[in-house]
């Protein structure tokens, strides 16, 4: 089934490097995001189909932080997510809540710097073919922006990220009990 595939390899968030494994599940994080009328596999489930709509969205070759915000206009999904982390957000006591929410799913769907594409280095003026140059400024060689907000910012991506573990989690349980 290749569904199965595809959502196995579908988006594991490169961009929240700080903590790629998922801990024990926090209590309190899933209480405060079930009070917004989401439960983690449900955010999780509208967030893979989010990173789905955003993959099908024409990009151009190099995204700027413009084009990328005319872009989020046509995900479908993405006001139901930004409500859903806002929610959780304010209830966790941050300040501009759906300000934090929007950056950080902004950010979880495109991480990639913007002044150098991802390279981590800079292009090397007047080459004849690309060359690369020295290390980015921008991102200090990684490839990626900078998380907004902050640890509250590494918060939502954190529970952004537990949220599509425990979807896929339980997409892989219902295929196994439908074979
Ligand atoms: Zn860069």
């Amino acid at each position: 089934m290749t569904d199965a595939r595809t959502v196995d390899e579908a988006y594991s968030s490169a961009c929240n490097t700080d903590d790629l494994t998922v801990k024990a599940e926090r209590r309190s994080d899933v209480d405060t995001l079930i009070a917004s009328g989401m439960t983690p596999g449900l955010l999780g489930a509208a967030l893979l189909r989010l990173h789905s709509e955003w993959d099908g969205t024409a990009k151009p070759r190099k995204l700027t932080e413009t084009d990328a915000r005319l872009l989020y206009g046509s995900l479908k999904t993405l006001p139901k997510v930004i409500d859903a982390v806002g929610q959780w957000a304010s209830r966790k006591g941050y300040r501009d809540p759906y300000e934090l929410a929007g950056g950080a799913v902004a950010y979880w769907l495109d991480c990639v710097c913007h002044a150098c594409s991802g390279r981590g280095r800079e292009l090397m003026p007047n080459a004849s073919r690309p060359t690369l140059g020295n290390i980015c400024r921008a991102c200090g060689g990684n490839g990626r922006r900078r998380p907004p907000a902050g640890e509250a910012g590494k918060d939502a991506l954190r529970l952004m990220d537990e949220s599509v573990e425990r979807a896929r989690w339980s997409i892989k349980k219902r295929l196994r009990n439908s074979e």
